[in-house]
């Protein structure tokens, strides 16, 4: 389906669904939410921020009029987080199977593990997040963003499955069985050796990323519903991204929370989303050359 004239789009997103290999899709959900609520506006404020960038991502020699991109528009944000879960299960696994490359805007990170599930189980999925989100249950509800990280792990299982920039466990949390790559290790021995040895440990070779924008620094990320200092730098993000590289099979961008921002957390949201699409479509398409 066609966007319809007029409405807000992701830059360069000017190909219909059919024809296009990578398509970007909002869920603006933030019911779960616990400190300060508002990230259901962050695909919205995202598209505005994807204008504001050239076409060309000279350092890859890649164009963004060579890949053919789709705006799927937004999921409804009505209903329980038990709709929310089970809508984008059924929006995302119709994508995923078409063959699609899907960049997912939160919302909040519970709309996360639906989205690793239209994947079925034999994939990887790394998280970058301050927070280790690692309980069971939080308020009463285990899809709330506080557990993604343990919800995830339900799908994919032990070992295929590690938060990076973690500086944020709480007492009740298990987190002595987690993997999970900690800020202040990162700080001290860098992000290419730590995340190495993360990398090392996951048993199957495709990688979902989830990246929680609080897993940055909220000196450059600071519009987020839970900041937390200390964080990862957007250099440590693109390093990560292009190590990746054709191992991505799908890649969100959640908890960016527009009423807290003064634009830039916006603005690197779809900065670092533009930067996956064009390492995708380089590593994709130089293999087939
Ligand atoms: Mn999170
Ligand atoms: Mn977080």
């Amino acid at each position: 389906m066609m966007p319809s004239r007029g409405m807000l789009r992701f830059a360069d997103a000017v190909d219909s669904y059919e024809d296009s290999e990578f398509v970007v899709l909002g869920a603006p959900f933030d019911r779960t939410t616990t400190f300060r609520s508002g990230a259901r506006f962050a695909p919205t404020t995202i598209r505005e921020a994807s204008s504001n960038f050239e076409k060309e991502l000279f350092e890859h020699g890649v164009t963004f009029d060579d890949i053919k991109l789709h705006d799927a528009g937004d999921l409804y944000e009505e209903g329980t987080v038990d709709d929310m879960v089970s809508s984008i299960k059924e929006e995302a696994g119709r994508i995923v199977k078409d063959g699609k490359f899907l960049v997912t805007m939160g919302g909040e990170h519970s709309v996360t593990p639906p989205l690793v599930k239209s994947y079925g189980k034999d994939i990887s999925v790394i998280t970058i997040d301050a927070h280790l989100d690692y309980r069971d249950t939080y308020q009463g509800l285990k899809n709330s963003h506080a557990c993604a990280h343990k919800r995830i792990e339900d799908i994919v299982g032990k070992g295929n499955v590690f938060a990076f920039g973690v500086r944020s466990i709480s007492g009740d949390e298990d987190h002595k069985s987690a993997l999970y790559g900690d800020a202040f290790r990162v700080h001290r021995e860098g992000c290419e050796a730590v995340f190495e040895e993360m990398l090392k440990k996951l048993k199957r070779k495709p990688v979902y990323l989830s990246l929680d924008i609080d897993g940055i620094d909220p000196a450059y990320a600071p519009g987020t519903g839970t900041p937390e200092p200390f964080g990862l730098t957007p250099f440590d993000v693109r390093h990560i991204i292009n190590r990746l590289g054709d191992r991505l099979v799908g890649f969100d961008v959640v908890e960016v929370c527009p009423p807290y921002d003064n634009g830039n957390t916006s603005i690197l949201a779809a900065r670092l989303i533009r930067e996956v699409m064009a390492v995708k479509w380089k590593a994709a398409h130089a293999k087939n050359a």
